[in-house]
């Protein structure tokens, strides 16, 4: 018998290494680990990618019940539950698909080892990515740092064939047949019910067709509401390449960030902690308490910042075009440190990632491997004119703006401009 350990591929179609233990020939019991060391540092117990994740196990649980088979969903710290599985099942290997954010490649690295301790094999298959990190590297076999020779190269690696789905689904008579289990419940978790549901991606051909003129205009629902699906594996990469390739190059190229950020902070993790231009190790932030809870709450005075913090902290999702505007906004006009607004939108985000936030947090604070260079400051009134301009994005989630109730600016951006260049200048000059 071999076990299926699902974790960010939570489906039974176009699964990688789903489709790859059900060819093994050997049936194959499929699992889940609820991981007692990630839940503990989640402070919201009604936290909306919990429920997301319980609510797409029910439904994974009933598929595979009907099948005559199960979903095994353990709660606690992987190498225990391993451990008791081990004792429990005449398990031969483990199958799963890899993924390479730190805390996941230390904890698959410590699996690795005790299974091999007892003979068993762990075996890890690409799925989340087209590209692996080692696969698209410069001429010189070093890790990309800029996008678009990264995309260039990524592009001309690709054939069609990479986007062809696994035929998981169909080799589901490979399944270990199994008494039912019972799927813990939110509340055995330490988890209650979250009031926003996640929605469903919005895949149709108008909006893929529609995407390049219209993505940043938060008014419109003009994106693919993709993020968390991919981010816990609902849908496949591949399905999403292949409507690119047919719909859109300008969405294609984004999935190309998503996979240009992961290789980055795989061969540089330590951008999880730190800027990764050394010249902007040395910012003086300013980090004040109270500036920074005004920019949570969404009460800045800054209309567009507002809408999109209020945005995101009513339904755990922002338009990409506001993240740019209040993650400038907190870092230029407050400078208050990157790290304080990415660990707020790791709290938050349902499709928070750790690649793509470190990533675009460090491009938008001007401090990343290929960033949004340290003097272009974004004016966030010039940002409403050029991109709500009715304001109907600022009024879906700002009622009060445009009366007395709605507060003053909270800086002067000329201002706090010239104070963020000097403190960016200052870095600069520290270190040569
Ligand atoms: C400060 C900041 C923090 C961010 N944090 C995250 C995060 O934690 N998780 C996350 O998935 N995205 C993050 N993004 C990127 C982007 O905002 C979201 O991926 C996007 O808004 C999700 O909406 P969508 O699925 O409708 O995207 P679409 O515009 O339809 O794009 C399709 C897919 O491409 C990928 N993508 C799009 N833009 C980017 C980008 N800039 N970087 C990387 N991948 C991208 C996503 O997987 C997205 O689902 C962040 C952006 C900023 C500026």
């Amino acid at each position: 018998m071999v076990l299926f350990w699902f974790r960010r591929d939570l489906r039974l179609h176009d699964n990688s290494a789903l489709s790859h233990a059900l060819a093994s020939g050997q049936p194959v019991l499929p699992l889940f680990i609820f991981d007692s060391d990630i839940l503990t540092k989640l402070s919201d117990p009604h936290d909306a990618r919990i429920t997301f994740i319980h609510q797409t196990l029910t439904s994974l649980h009933q598929q595979l019940e009907q099948r005559g088979s199960t979903l095994l969903v353990r709660h606690g710290r992987p190498l225990e539950v391993m451990a008791q599985l081990l004792q429990e099942y005449p398990l031969q290997e483990v199958y799963t698909n890899r993924d390479y954010e730190p805390y996941a490649r230390l904890r698959d690295s410590e699996v690795t080892k005790q299974l091999l301790g007892k003979g068993i094999a762990f075996r890890g298959y690409k799925d989340q990515v087209i590209f692996e990190q080692d696969e698209i590297l410069t001429k010189g076999g070093t890790p990309y740092k800029v996008y678009t020779p990264y995309k260039n190269a990524w592009k001309s690696a690709f054939t069609e064939s990479m986007a062809t789905p696994y035929p998981s689904e169909e080799q589901l008579h490979g399944l270990q047949p199994h008494p039912a289990t019972t799927l813990p419940t939110l509340a055995d978790i330490g988890f209650a019910a979250a009031e926003i549901p996640t929605p469903s991606p919005s895949l149709s051909e108008t909006v893929l067709r529609q995407y390049d003129k219209t993505r940043n205009l938060p008014a419109l629902d003009a994106t693919s509401r993709l993020s968390p699906h991919l981010r816990f594996g609902t849908v496949s990469v591949r399905q999403a390449v292949q409507l690119a390739l047919q719909h859109n190059d300008t969405w294609l190229q984004e999935l190309i960030w998503r996979e240009f950020f992961m290789q980055l902070l795989f061969h540089f993790p330590e951008s999880a902690e730190e800027s990764f231009a050394q010249k902007f190790r040395h910012i003086d932030w300013r980090s004040n308490e109270k500036e920074f809870q005004l920019w949570c709450d969404g009460k800045t005075g800054f209309p567009l910042v507002d809408a999109g913090m209020r945005e995101l902290n009513a339904t755990g999702f922002m338009h990409n075009r506001v993240r740019m505007v209040v993650a400038s906004f907190l870092v230029k006009d407050l400078l208050i440190d990157w790290r304080w607004g990415e660990a707020y939108f790791a709290g938050k985000l349902l499709d928070y990632e750790q690649a793509s936030n470190v990533g675009n947090w460090q491009w938008a604070a001007g401090t990343g491997a290929d960033a949004q260079p340290y003097f272009r400051i974004f004016n966030p009134d010039s940002q409403v004119k050029k991109f709500d301009k009715d304001h109907r994005y600022i009024k879906r989630w700002v009622p009060e703006f445009g009366t007395s109730a709605y507060p003053a600016p909270m800086v002067d951006h000329a201002e706090a401009r010239d104070r963020a260049l000097a403190a960016y200048k200052k870095s600069i000059a520290y270190t040569l």
